[in-house]
């Protein structure tokens, strides 16, 4: 058979030669085929069923109008009629999400249309069962990913929580017909090292037998020829060896070739990462993705499950600071009855912050967790998706009743320091009114926003970038601003992990990086090649 080669978009660097896999119906998420109407109905009486389990246990932790709520709630689950018009639709064909939210939707208007204002008040209670169900059905796959080695998984898309999940067998790669580079996904393949290819086209699924994935290329070859067999067998013997050379680096201080030390701390999305990872090899950790782990309402809210993990991250740290940011639900990452289930434009919406102040309820247990791990280490408190004063005088104020409150119940407790990410313009452009303790540059967003690009998107995706100068000048801005105010600035973005745009960051100013624990040594070892005591001053060239 004739080689076959697919140009995507390069997403996670190195070679994978083996077999295309395709997960089965079951294993895999919605994207990966279709079900018969059987799969779907079982599928929905599953998600109801685990959803109403879930109230069930949020509500053995509530009293009062809180107990009131999600026991009404649960009502609602229980009741056949409420599910029969889905249950109707996927027996005429329609797959079990798609029926479940129209039969909610539905539902939803009919309350919302009511003249009494108690009715119309429930439809809230419906959207957030709604939403419940949907993420349960969405993240329902059936099972965990087994992802076999030497396998290439392909697949249409796929999710950060499916990726977490998923047992990646040794020398797996991932190819995708749809995706982004800049997706959360990508950006955890770049931290294991697993290569990865986005945006080769629907035509790519139904492609099946032995590939080549090139994850710096961007292109799948499917049954490839023995010349390029045998050169992508070269290239992969140098490529371990560049990794050897790299696992040495990552076992020492980063130090450039002028001995400027600069901070190389570790970007995670779950404790669960830290498991084989030696804290001597980072300089902390800058960046906790709370929102990825937190990705359940019951989770939200548990205080004891949150105080757990922040304080196993700071053990694991044994002393090093440790930066954990609150929920960044919204954009591509909702936490279904958090987050608004219909925004027009979820990155331009309720983020981060922004959502945080419009649910005190779930921020005060995230920020009382933080203070209680504060007082087993060094904790700093992170804020996402900042635009406006305001939101950090606001975020401050609750954290200082936290601590007071935690304070008059005689609860051990720390004061954490209070910083801020740096990832709208608004913010980089003018950092001096934002009272924060540290500053931290998102520059997967700051890209997203600057350059008016969508990371979710690798069309568009690939028409910015940190080397921007536009974003390199907000960089420069922001390092420029920390050093004459005596803060840390440092950036925890996707682009203090690749080595092609480190050069170009610590010209901006910057002396400290956070990234994906996989690419600590590949940064290492790019720092102990440059000259760096001469640079970093204000408004110096920065490409
Ligand atoms: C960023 O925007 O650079 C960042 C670190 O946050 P996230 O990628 O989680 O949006
Ligand atoms: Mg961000």
């Amino acid at each position: 058979m004739a080689e076959h080669l697919l140009v995507g978009v390069a997403s996670s660097p190195g070679l994978v030669s083996g077999r295309l896999w395709r997960p089965e119906p079951e294993a895999a998420s919605q994207t990966a085929g279709p079900a018969s109407a059987g799969d779907d109905e079982a599928r929905l009486r599953r998600a109801i069923a685990s959803a109403g389990q879930a109230l069930a246990a949020l509500l053995d932790r509530l009293d009062g109008d809180e107990a009131e709520v999600v026991g009404m709630q649960i009502a609602f689950l229980e009741d056949d009629e409420l599910a029969r018009p889905a249950f109707e639709a996927i027996a005429a064909g329609q797959p079990a999400d798609e029926a479940w939210t129209a039969a909610m939707d539905a539902e939803i208007a009919a309350y919302q249309a009511s003249d009494d204002e108690y009715f119309r008040a429930r439809a809230v209670d419906f959207q957030d069962i709604r939403d419940r169900v949907l993420a349960i059905l969405l993240g329902d796959a059936g099972g965990v990913l087994e992802v076999p080695d030497q396998a290439i998984l392909l697949a249409a898309e796929l999710r950060p929580s499916e990726f977490l999940s998923a047992r990646w067998g040794a020398g797996a790669g991932i190819a995708l017909a749809q995706g982004s580079p800049t997706s959360h996904v990508a950006m955890l393949a770049r931290g294991r090292g697993l290569p990865m290819v986005v945006g080769l086209g629907d035509e790519a699924l139904a492609l099946r037998g032995d590939a080549l994935l090139d994850g710096a290329a961007g292109t799948l070859v499917v049954e490839p020829d023995e010349h390029r067999l045998a050169t992508a067998k070269a290239r992969l013997a140098s490529e371990t060896a560049g990794r050897a050379e790299a696992a040495a680096f990552a076992a020492r201080p980063a130090l450039s070739r002028d001995g400027v030390r600069v901070a190389v701390q570790a970007t995670i999305a779950d404790p669960a990462e830290l498991d084989g990872l030696d804290p001597a090899h980072f300089d902390g950790i800058g960046l906790v993705r709370t929102e990825l782990f937190l990705d359940r309402p019951e989770r939200l809210m548990d205080e004891e499950g949150q105080l757990a993990a922040y304080s196993r991250i700071l053990a694991w740290a044994g002393g090093r600071p440790v930066t954990v940011r609150t929920l960044d639900a919204g954009g591509d990452k909702p936490i279904a009855g958090y987050t608004p289930a219909h925004e027009a434009n979820p990155f331009l919406g309720m983020r981060g912050i922004r959502l945080s102040l419009r649910h005190p309820d779930v921020f005060r247990v995230q920020l009382r967790a933080l203070a209680r791990a504060a007082a087993t280490g060094p904790l700093k408190v992170m804020l996402p998706m900042v635009t406006l004063p305001g939101e950090v005088a606001a975020a401050r104020a609750l954290l200082e009743a936290e601590i007071a409150a935690l304070a008059a119940s005689g609860v051990a407790h720390g004061r954490p320091a209070l910083g801020i990410m740096v990832e709208v313009p608004a913010v980089a452009i003018t950092p001096e009114r934002f009272d924060a303790d540290f500053y931290s540059i998102g520059s997967n967003d700051l890209v997203q926003y600057t350059c008016a690009i969508s990371r979710e998107e690798a069309a568009s995706a690939q028409l910015g970038s940190a080397a921007d100068p536009s974003v390199l000048a907000l960089i420069a801005r922001v390092t420029a601003h920390g050093r004459q105010v005596g803060r840390e600035v440092s950036l925890c973005g996707d682009a203090g992990g690749d080595p092609v745009m480190v050069p170009a960051l610590l010209a901006a100013g910057l002396r400290s990086l956070s990234v994906q624990p996989g690419l600590a040594g590949a940064v290492k070892a790019v720092i102990a090649g440059l000259d760096l005591a001469a640079s970093g001053e204000p408004g110096a060239p920065s490409s």
